[in-house]
């Protein structure tokens, strides 16, 4: 899916604009989906495509939504990031390039995977 970045604009709120097409990262603790446990599919705020499931989300106690598997693994893509010092997966929507987030080797079992992702890259559909 290809849009230009005005189309973005028009779709998107700012902040959902400045995470999911410029890479950034909402504050820990005040996207809508850190502690939210209702039940649904987390779908690309962009494109809406189905990227996450509440059934693998988790506390992490980032201040982030969490989850140890995507839905549809072929849905999210991976990319080596080494911005800001630092050596990081980045999770990305495989359908329209929105960034999600990152992956980390720290998260529960079965994966052991940590899907560190921000609110603003999600829209919750939830379950009825
Ligand atoms: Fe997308």
């Amino acid at each position: 899916m290809k849009k230009t970045d005005q189309e973005w604009r028009v779709q998107l709120t700012p902040e959902q604009y400045r995470v999911a097409r410029e890479k950034g990262t909402e504050r820990a603790f005040t996207g809508e989906y850190w502690d939210c446990h209702e039940p649904g599919v987390y779908r690309c705020v962009c494109c809406g495509a189905e990227l996450f499931a509440s059934e693998h989300k988790f506390d992490s106690g980032s201040g982030w939504p969490s989850f140890w598997r995507p839905l549809e693994p072929a849905n999210v893509a991976t990319e080596n990031d080494n911005s800001h010092f630092m050596r990081r997966t980045e999770a990305l929507c495989r359908q329209c390039g929105a960034h999600l987030g990152h992956v980390f080797d720290d998260g529960p079992a079965p994966t052991g995977l940590r899907y560190c992702i921000n609110s603003a890259s999600l829209k919750l559909e939830r379950k009825k």
